[in-house]
């Protein structure tokens, strides 16, 4: 296991900074901005067209509170299926922690909700405010129409996203398009327009104003995210052996005395956390490759190699080679699969029904031919995404028969309540005989589940 690797304090740089709260970046373009572009494009297109998207008529992603059920696609999670729902969010975890072991902080970078929201954020600052030095300008200008137009527009817009982002969200857990309506009708019911009330002020305030205070301050992983890395993590990392000592200089206007960093302070201006990748792995850095990118650009410019700022690991900053086959990542990899493997299996054997029998509080009663019945009530769950029809029936019980043939039709999602009399057909020696009780579907006879309870009768009958 590697030796890790010491985690420096922030120390925010005064040149990305107009004041002490407020962090003016600068637009910029390369690899890791594509990448990060397609990424958060493709898991923002998710997030705002599933809840749209209908899947045997209703809606196809839906956490149904009210009812105890959550929709994904073709499949139904129960309240029983809850274990498989932690089990799923314990993959996450891992999963993350997998991620972390390789590469750093790249889900705050390319994947976390405050990330991408910040960064459709600054888009609307750069595109109602115009570019780093224009805002740094706007910022420290009197109040003027222009000012105040500017910074309507970007207000209006960001409340703007935040609100469909909310309605998006909300939508998840009651139907969207129910919603959208009511909304646009005033007709929703308060607690609705409490939480999309609730989460547009929230994106508002933590995209619009919190923003890399979120990353640094509040989020708990950015704490405890270092001790995970270990020598071969890789992160994005200032070679200071090449860059030092830095110094400005102009193209062609060679040195031998200095390192290839040029001191022009892109990579600080660009950085969403507002730090100096020159000073050290820092806290605040969510590894999102925006310093790698514009400084790559800067070395282009200057005909020097690149990667003077790239994602490499202390290993390799120290002359040797990044381990990728390291017993924690492959731990964590093989635990991986085990619990997916694991999570597929729990998935595929998950009883399609389900069967509750409760017996009648009338203990028993004795019929015109002297023999004692039983009385209770079958509860069945059809829990596919298909009407079903279910028989139900007593299961190696010679002493005992059902008073008639028990057929119940259900529609997708249904709970069916039957009530059935279990007869006796010999005498029994017991007072309490177990009797079982079996469902089956009747389109698929391998889909049998069966439920135990107790037959009662005056001993001797
Ligand atoms: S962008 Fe590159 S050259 Fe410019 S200051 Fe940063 S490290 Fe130095
Ligand atoms: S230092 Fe570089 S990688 Fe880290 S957050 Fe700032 S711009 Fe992103």
């Amino acid at each position: 296991m590697g030796q890790q690797i010491p985690v420096v304090q922030i120390e925010t740089p005064k040149k990305n900074k107009k004041n002490s709260t407020s962090i003016v970046t600068r637009s910029y373009t390369g690899l890791f901005r594509n990448v990060r572009l397609l990424f958060t494009g493709f898991l923002l297109a998710i997030f705002f067209f599933i809840p749209w998207i209908n899947w045997n008529d209703r809606q196809s992603v839906l956490w149904d509170f009210p009812n105890g059920r959550f929709y994904i696609f073709n499949t139904t999670f129960w309240p029983q299926d809850f274990i498989l729902l932690s089990a799923l969010l314990i993959i996450c975890a891992f999963g993350l922690f997998f991620l972390t072991v390789l590469a750093g902080r790249v889900w705050c970078g390319y994947s976390c909700p405050q990330s991408v929201w910040t960064w459709i954020f600054l888009r609307i600052e750069h595109l109602t405010q115009g570019e780093r030095n224009q805002r740094i300008k706007l910022q420290n200008a009197p109040w003027s129409v222009n000012k105040a137009i500017r910074v309507f527009a970007k207000h209006f817009l960001w409340l703007l996203v935040g609100l469909i982002s909310a309605v998006t969200f909300v939508g998840y857990f009651t139907p969207i398009r129910e919603l959208s309506v009511n909304l646009m009708q005033f007709q929703a019911t308060a607690l609705s327009v409490f939480w999309v009330f609730f989460f547009t002020l929230g994106t508002y305030l933590a995209a619009g104003f919190l923003r890399e205070k979120v990353c640094t301050h509040m989020c708990p992983y950015s704490r405890f995210q270092s001790v995970m890395f270990d020598d071969s993590t890789l992160l994005v990392s200032y070679d200071a052996k090449r860059g030092e000592p830095r110094g400005t200089r102009k193209k062609g206007q060679e040195t031998e005395t200095m390192g290839s960093c040029i001191d022009c302070t892109l990579c600080v201006q660009v950085c969403p956390t507002g730090i100096d990748i020159r000073d050290g792995l820092q806290l605040g850095c969510i590894n999102c490759g925006a310093c790698v990118d514009v400084c790559n650009e800067v070395m282009d410019k200057m005909n020097y190699p690149r990667d003077l700022i790239s994602y490499t690991s202390e290993r390799a900053l120290a002359g040797g080679k990044t381990h990728f086959l390291r017993p924690r990542l492959v731990g964590y990899a093989i635990t991986l699969l085990v619990m997916f493997i694991g999570l597929g299996w729990g998935l595929s054997e998950r009883a399609p029904m389900r069967m509750d029998v409760i017996k009648d509080r009338t203990m028993f009663r004795e019929n015109l031919d002297g023999y004692y019945e039983n009385t209770y009530m079958i509860k069945v769950i059809n829990k596919t995404q298909e009407p079903r029809s279910y028989q139900i029936s007593l299961k190696d019980a010679p002493h005992f028969q059902l008073n008639k043939e028990h057929i119940l039709s259900l529609q997708p999602g249904e709970i069916g309540h039957l009530p059935v009399t279990v007869t006796q057909t010999q005498a029994l020696t017991e007072s309490f005989v177990p009797v079982v009780f079996a469902v089956h579907d009747i389109a698929k006879p391998e889909y049998v589940l069966t439920t135990k309870n107790n037959f009662t009768a005056p001993v001797g009958q």
